[in-house]
């Protein structure tokens, strides 16, 4: 259940990237990517996205 970033709806705005408390989303060529081994799961970035990119699989 990690954090995944829809890139072709990621407006590369990086709210997410702070959002994050252990630090999991990066941003690679202006989309976030999240690091499925660092996210613990909290999906405190899902809501933090304004263009929903972000869902828990
Ligand atoms: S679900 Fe939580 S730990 Fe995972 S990327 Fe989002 S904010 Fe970070
Ligand atoms: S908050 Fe959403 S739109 Fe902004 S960088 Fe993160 S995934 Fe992309």
């Amino acid at each position: 259940m990690a954090a995944k970033v829809e890139s072709a709806k990621c407006t590369g705005c990086e709210s997410c990237v702070s959002a994050c408390p252990v630090e999991a989303i990066a941003m690679k060529a202006g989309k976030a990517e999240v690091n499925k081994d660092t996210c613990v799961d909290c999906g405190a970035c899902v809501g933090e996205c304004p263009a929903e990119a972000i869902v828990m699989e």
